[in-house]
């Protein structure tokens, strides 16, 4: 049994009872539904017929017609508890491992890593969490069920089918294998095409995704009808792909269906003669045809386990192809938690590239920074200054060198304890969909209304958000699209402020905001910088100026440090982008 099959079957352990009470109603349901031909066929052949011969019915025959009816009462009572035990608790129990299952999958998504996300369609993802895993909890609950039903139905009907007429049931035993490699070539065909159909369904989510995070450039630029194109793409993409895939279905039903069709003329014929040869009687004839129809019941249904299954299937392959990447990024199996750090950071001869096959964007960079140092980083674009911060927390793994918290090598602490004591306040804010508290308190999970506000005061939000129509209960949209730049940056550094983290990175926080708010965000950068280790990247030369050392990173790695004073007095690079931003 392959990995991906004990996986696959693994989901079923939590509800092995509720599983084994809906397999037992399918037996029973299968059970019940052959006895009811065979209460018919009593009620004509034995009693009726009797009668018809001449020789007058029976004494008892009224009863015994009673009887039969009370039996198949019994019967239909039984049958319809069972289905409906397994229409509700089946799909229950389906509906719950598809939410272990998506549960499972979202706590991956979160394990998974930067580089798995940079190559990745949010959309795809999403897909994958909703369509994908509802098509495995639909086979997953009719799976077993249809192929208990068809097998147990199919066997019992044969049997009996035997012991009504051997030269008849010849005649289905004909159809039998021609039916099988039939349904076997299709079925093959109907895996391929449905899995393209996934996978499309997955590209429109991610272009739709696309094209509504960006609607405001979308509309600022008037683009609709290039997004219309791009979505007309994949819709039609889509519609190719579901054309091949109903094709295959429609020979594959199509074809099932004229087989059967077939053999019940073959019999129907073939009957008809034999009654007049006088080799067969009438009822027998009637009681094959209802059975004929209940050995058609399980091809039919054989033939929907077959689409169930084609496109569970190919959701839980789409399901493990995620769930088997491994994040590249984990913790190490003798990993450390750190306590009480400091925050001395060191690089030594680090290299670093995102991808094989790409150039190195940092090569043997040697950087010290020691503890409440406020160091700040300058470099023309591109150069790799977001890259160097994003390795302090490991959001990527050097390539060659290591980096060092109080010297402990960053690899062989534990990520949670490592971002823990890192804050990083970037450009473009993320908020969540939610109100101003609940942002904030993003910082510090349990957090208290008053730390919050001490948070916010700290980092000179508190008066804005006073101003907001229900102060820090105020709904921000999704992103914060309800607040101004300087406003989203100044949550953003409050919940810096309640993470308290010894370690803190600006990546250009304030590059994107005017003057005033500006002002307003670096008077509270300030304050949360006092007695940190501090690495700032930034345009702006107030905010580089007064700190205590300035590294200026080119392509060939540090280039120059200093202060201000001394990076100017060396007239180099430092000198250089100094005066070509005076000239700005
Ligand atoms: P800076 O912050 O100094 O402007 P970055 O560190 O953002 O520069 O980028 C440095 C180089 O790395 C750039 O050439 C950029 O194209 C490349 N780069 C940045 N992020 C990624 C990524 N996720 N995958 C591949 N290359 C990247
Ligand atoms: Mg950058």
């Amino acid at each position: 049994m392959s990995s991906r099959t004990r996986k696959f079957l693994s989901y079923y352990k939590p509800y092995t009872r509720l599983f084994l009470a809906d397999m037992a109603c399918a037996f029973i349901v299968s059970a019940a539904t052959l006895i009811f031909p065979l209460c018919v066929r009593f009620v004509t052949k034995n009693i009726l017929e009797g009668g018809a011969g001449g020789s007058g019915y029976a004494p008892d025959a009224l009863d015994q017609i009673y009887f039969m009816g009370a039996v198949m009462l019994g019967l239909l009572v039984i049958h319809t508890l069972c289905n409906a035990f397994v229409d509700y608790q089946g799909h229950m129990m389906g509906a719950l491992m598809e939410s272990d299952m998506r549960r499972e999958l979202f706590e991956h998504y979160q394990k998974l890593s930067f580089g798995f996300y940079d190559e990745q369609k949010t959309g795809q993802l999403m897909t994958r969490i909703t369509n994908d895993s509802f098509a495995l909890s639909e086979l997953y609950h009719h799976g077993p069920e249809d192929v208990a039903i068809s097998l147990l139905n199919f066997i019992g009907a044969f049997f009996i089918l035997v012991s009504i007429n051997v030269d008849l049931t010849l005649i289905v035993l004909v159809f039998l294998p021609i039916m099988a490699a039939y349904a076997f070539y299709f079925n093959r065909k109907m895996k391929q095409a449905m899995r393209t159909s996934s996978d499309r369904i997955g590209d429109i989510n991610a272009q739709v995704e696309d094209t509504l995070a960006g609607i405001r450039v979308v509309k600022s630029f008037t683009n609709e009808e290039i997004e219309e194109e791009k979505f007309a793409y994949e819709n039609n993409r889509f519609v190719d792909s579901r054309r091949d895939n109903y094709r295959t279905e429609m020979y594959f039903y199509e074809g099932l269906l004229t087989f059967t069709q077939l053999m019940t003329i073959a019999v129907v014929i073939f009957g008809g003669v034999s009654i007049v040869s006088g080799s067969l009687d009438l009822p027998d004839l009637l009681t094959f045809l209802l059975y004929i129809g209940i050995l058609i019941e399980p091809i039919k249904r054989f033939g929907n386990f077959t689409r169930l299954y084609q496109e569970g299937i190919t959701g839980f392959d789409r399901f493990m192809d995620v769930l088997e990447v491994q994040p590249d990024i984990q913790d190490s199996p003798g990993a450390v938690d750190l306590a009480n750090v400091e925050g001395n950071v060191t690089f030594r001869n680090v290299s670093f590239k995102y991808k094989e096959g790409y150039g190195y964007v940092l090569k043997n960079i040697s950087l010290d920074i020691k503890a409440g140092e406020y160091v700040a980083l300058v470099g023309s674009s591109g150069v790799g200054k977001t890259t160097l911060c994003s390795l302090i927390p490991r959001f990527y793994e050097v390539n060659q060198g290591e980096i060092l918290l109080d010297g402990q090598d960053i690899r062989d602490i534990r990520l949670r304890s490592l971002r823990k004591n890192i804050g990083i306040v970037q450009q473009d804010v993320y908020l969540f969909a939610g109100n101003v508290i609940d942002n904030i308190r993003y910082g510090k999970p349990g957090a208290s209304r008053e730390e919050i506000i001490e948070a916010a005061k700290k980092a000179n939000a508190h008066d804005f958000i006073m101003t907001l129509p229900d102060g820090y209960d105020t709904d921000i949209g999704q992103r914060g699209v309800k607040l101004s730049g300087g406003q989203k940056q100044r949550l953003s550094i409050a919940r810096v402020f309640l993470k308290d983290p010894p370690v803190i990175i600006f990546d250009e926080a304030t590059s994107a905001l005017d003057n005033e708010s500006e002002k307003a965000v670096r008077e509270s950068l300030e304050k949360l910088t006092n007695n940190r280790t501090t690495l700032v990247i930034a345009h702006r030369l107030s905010t580089v100026r007064n700190a205590q050392r300035i590294v200026v990173l080119t392509d060939n790695g540090v280039r120059e440090q200093g202060t201000h004073e001394e990076l100017i007095a060396m007239e180099g690079a430092y000198a250089n982008l100094y005066n070509t931003q005076l000239e700005i």
